[in-house]
């Protein structure tokens, strides 16, 4: 989940950057609207949070443009502003929502959530395999309740095979995840996570089967 942090007050701007990391995000920090903007226009984004007082420009114009460019991205509004002719109007320009600082972190998170959900026609954002559970949103993987956690290649594999859950993963589709985090790939790099995974999942009862020629495929061992 890539979140655009439009913040010029620095000392906010780092805790929220904290907290949105903590809730499993990758944080873009625009601290002017030139920034902001040039960062909106070519980089794709799931939720922008919109301070509207910004040193060379305001926060209401920006979404303006950004909604004139048919952008659907979630907009969330946080601003010192809370005459109501500011949130009519945000509100109006097509934010998603509106928070007044100062503001209680937990309420944050929670309208957070909530605008994703939405902004993903509602879909529960957990990936459940028996005792395995992964949150897509969170980017955790817990068995048992018990968050765990798993070199990044290895959490890049395996999340590439749970997000297509009972189809063949190609090696292809695994390698194009995994470019995500990081340089190259030795030759049987992909085959030497997958039996590193194997290993991990057999006693959660989770197999990775290899279909010759076409890819691995993920399933719940029955018997288990
Ligand atoms: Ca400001």
């Amino acid at each position: 989940m890539r979140v655009l942090l439009v913040e010029d007050d620095r000392a906010l701007a780092d805790g929220l950057s904290r907290s949105f990391i903590d809730w499993g995000f990758d944080v873009t920090l625009a601290t002017t609207g030139a920034y902001a903007d040039t960062a909106l226009r070519t980089q794709p984004y799931d939720l922008v949070m919109l301070d509207l007082g910004l040193p060379d420009s305001d926060g209401l114009e920006l979404l303006r443009q950004l909604r004139a460019r048919k952008s659907a991205v979630p907009v969330l509004i946080l601003t010192a502003r809370d005459g109501l002719n500011d949130r009519v109007k945000g509100l109006g320009l097509g934010a998603d929502d509106y928070m007044t600082k100062p503001f209680e972190l937990q309420e944050l998170e929670a309208r957070v959530r909530a605008l994703l959900r939405r902004s993903h026609g509602g879909f529960n954002h957990d990936i459940v395999v028996g005792r395995l559970i992964f949150d897509t949103l969170k980017q955790q993987i817990k068995v048992d309740d018990i968050p765990i956690l798993l070199p990044s290649r290895e959490f890049g594999v395996l999340e590439a095979l749970l997000l297509q859950m009972g189809r063949v993963v190609s090696k292809d589709s695994i390698a194009q995840r995994l470019a995500v985090h990081a340089d190259e790939l030795a030759d049987n790099a992909i085959e030497v996570y997958i039996h590193r995974l194997r290993k991990r999942l057999i006693p959660v009862g989770i197999n990775i089967r290899t279909i010759r020629g076409l890819g691995y495929l993920l399933e719940q061992n029955k018997d288990a």
